[in-house]
């Protein structure tokens, strides 16, 4: 329900689904420090204008959302998220895939492999399910 009382349109359904993946991915990482979610709602707010001009794109927020963040963390605080897949070598930042497209995943260019779903980095990377 928005404050109106009426359903929440499915853009803001999109927009609440995009922050709440990339807060879990970030609470994973233990990044969720106060700035970094202020992050995470700069993104938000763009990203809702931006749907609001171009609906067919709800479905690719959430990949959106996640680079936006990605790009802030990087300015303040450095590379994010760290790859957890390889080892060994330079520590090295994983990428969002696709970068314009529904379903995106974090995937680590070095290794070529997927490494998880936007939101479900926190399983990737050896943590145990909350659940
Ligand atoms: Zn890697």
């Amino acid at each position: 329900m928005d404050p109106t009382g009426n359903p929440i349109s499915p853009l803001e359904q999109a927009l609440h689904a995009a922050r709440a993946l990339v807060l879990a991915d970030l609470a994973s990482g233990e990044v969720a420090a106060a700035d970094v979610v202020s992050m995470v709602e700069d993104s938000v707010v763009q990203r809702r204008w931006w749907v609001e001009q171009w609906p067919a794109g709800a479905e690719y927020v959430a990949g959106l959302v996640a680079q936006d963040v990605q790009d802030a963390i990087l300015e303040r605080h450095g590379r994010w998220p760290l790859c957890p897949v390889c080892g060994s070598g330079d520590p090295h930042a994983l990428d969002v895939e696709p970068e314009l497209g529904p379903d995106p995943h974090w995937v680590c260019h070095k290794a070529g492999v997927k490494v998880a779903s936007v939101g479900s980095l926190g399983s990737a990377a050896g943590g145990t399910p909350s659940s």
